[in-house]
């Protein structure tokens, strides 16, 4: 109760209308939805050509041929079959492609859950002028869980694996070989994205992506406390990372590996778990090893392969919204860099310019002795709230 009883009457009225505002942005998603689902488009034969099967699925031709592991330069015009393909291979191929279909609803969820992320960091996670003797109460876990079980359950499992931050960002490059059939439309979704996340520190990854919250989730169950205390450093898994990224763009381009189109994170995309569809052993053990690990290690697909990640990491200094570290109150005494699982509070009180992924999880907001540490506008100096002078220095452990 003692949060609760805290918030002041304008933290109230916060609260309420965030949630109205959350319930209409799903709800005007839910209007705009196309009333009939898509089916599964019947009567493509192998008797058809790539030309002609590839506008029934909303697909490219190029996209096709790649699906079916036909090179890029593939005549549009010969009847399948001549290409080898096997009606079975066909059938499997268009039932794939026709789950990338997404719901335009998902869009609107994602933004409904980042809204509610970025109310809770900025105006409702601490009651106002709470003293810093009262941080332990500051930015309870059950918002937080909640948002995470939404993100995971209906941005996920609900509503299948399309749209997806990673998928915004992998069509992106897609589209720059031919693999997209409207390329407007392929930017529009990139930029949604990518404008949530420049909204709050990576607050649609750390708040509405449901592969990430499933990740979240899993590393948020009391066990293993000993592993969890030694953290990844940066440098080896932002360079994994971004080593993968470079490769990517190289295969895809065909600069390496001979197969213009080739798209290395399709066997190990993780959101296929959200239409329980595996096609290839890879994808299924990229899953269980990313859900594995993640009782262990923070978020181990998003540290180490998301290029969303990499590039939300990169929009992260030009997010509206963050953790800001008050250096003239900080004592330096690592309360923060311990409850961080990452290195990001380490490189946030260093001063570091290119610090560390920061998920906007609130760990690091409840534990600052000095009330050095807080999550606002990059445009706002201080929150008013912060009454307590700084403490003592205390050694770092
Ligand atoms: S980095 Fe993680 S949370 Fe962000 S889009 Fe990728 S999988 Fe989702
Ligand atoms: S604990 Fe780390 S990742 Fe979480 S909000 Fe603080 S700095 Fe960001």
């Amino acid at each position: 109760m003692g949060y609760w009883s805290k918030l002041s009457r304008t933290q109230y009225a916060w609260l309420a209308g965030t949630a109205v505002a959350m319930c209409a942005v799903v709800a005007i998603g839910w209007a705009l939805q196309p009333r009939s689902k898509e089916a599964i488009p019947e009567g493509i034969t192998t008797a058809m050509s790539l030309r002609e099967i590839a506008p029934r699925l909303k697909t490219t031709g190029k996209a096709l041929a790649r699906e079916l592991e036909l090179p890029l330069s593939t005549s549009m015009r010969t009847p399948v079959s001549e290409l080898g393909i096997s009606e079975q291979t066909l059938n499997e191929t268009v039932v794939h492609l026709a789950s990338h279909h997404g719901t335009g609803l998902k869009y609107f969820v994602f933004a409904a859950l980042v809204l509610g992320g970025l109310v809770f960091l900025t105006q409702l996670g601490r009651p106002a002028d709470s003293p810093s003797s009262e941080r332990r109460r500051w930015y309870p876990r059950t918002p937080y869980i909640l948002a995470l079980l939404v993100a995971a359950g209906v941005c996920g499992f609900a509503l299948g694996k399309s749209p997806n931050p990673m998928e915004g960002a992998v069509k992106l490059f897609k589209a720059m070989v031919g693999l997209q059939p409207s390329v407007p439309a392929v930017v529009l979704a990139f930029m949604f994205f990518a404008a949530l996340a420049v909204v709050g520190n990576k607050l649609v990854c750390g708040w509405a992506c449901p592969f990430g919250a499933l990740q979240e989730l899993v590393y948020s169950l009391p066990l293993l406390r000993s592993l969890k205390r030694r953290k990844v450093p940066f440098v080896l898994s932002n360079s994994i990372r971004a080593g993968l990224f470079v490769l990517m763009l190289l295969l895809l381009f065909g600069v390496v590996g001979g197969r213009r189109g080739f798209v290395l994170y399709h066997g190990i995309n993780p959101f296929n778990l959200f239409n329980l569809e595996f096609e290839s052993l890879s994808m299924l053990l990229t899953v269980v090893a990313a859900l594995v690990l993640s009782l262990g290690v923070y978020r181990p697909f998003c540290q180490f392969i998301c290029p969303f990640g990499l590039i939300s990491w990169v929009l992260e200094r030009v997010s509206l919204n963050r953790i800001k570290v008050d250096h003239s109150r900080c004592n330096q005494c690592g309360s923060c860099i311990r409850a961080c699982p990452l290195e990001a509070a380490k490189h946030l009180v260093a001063g570091k310019l290119l610090a560390a992924d920061c998920y906007s999880c609130a760990r690091c907001l409840t534990v600052c002795p000095s009330d050095a540490i807080s999550y606002g506008s990059v445009f706002s100096s201080r929150p008013p709230s912060l009454t307590q002078p700084p403490r003592e220095g205390v050694p770092e452990t």
